[in-house]
């Protein structure tokens, strides 16, 4: 099965959990997914056509390449989302 996929989001997943462990943040599916939908839109699109089951390989070989940039873009992001969450429900966190 062949997919297009744009590998910069599973980048960006994967340092969101990584660095809401290191930084203080909520780690709410709203908060998280905010952090990941603002850091994404700072960061270029990487898509790539690849079969399915392949892709972490391409991911590896690609994360290197752009670790800096994301984890900027994921740090940023964690601190906008810290200074104005967008959750419901949770006040003052
Ligand atoms: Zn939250």
């Amino acid at each position: 099965m062949i997919v297009l996929k744009n590998f910069m989001e599973e980048l960006v997943f994967d340092a969101v959990k990584d660095l809401s462990k290191e930084l203080s943040v909520c780690t709410c599916e709203k908060c998280m997914l905010d952090v990941a939908a603002i850091a994404l839109n700072d960061l270029p699109p990487k898509y790539v056509v690849t079969e399915k089951g392949k892709l972490y390989s391409k991911i590896e070989t690609l994360k290197q390449q752009f670790e800096v940039d994301i984890i900027t873009a994921v740090t940023k992001a964690i601190e906008k989302v810290n200074k104005n969450p967008q959750h419901e429900g949770v006040k003052g966190v």
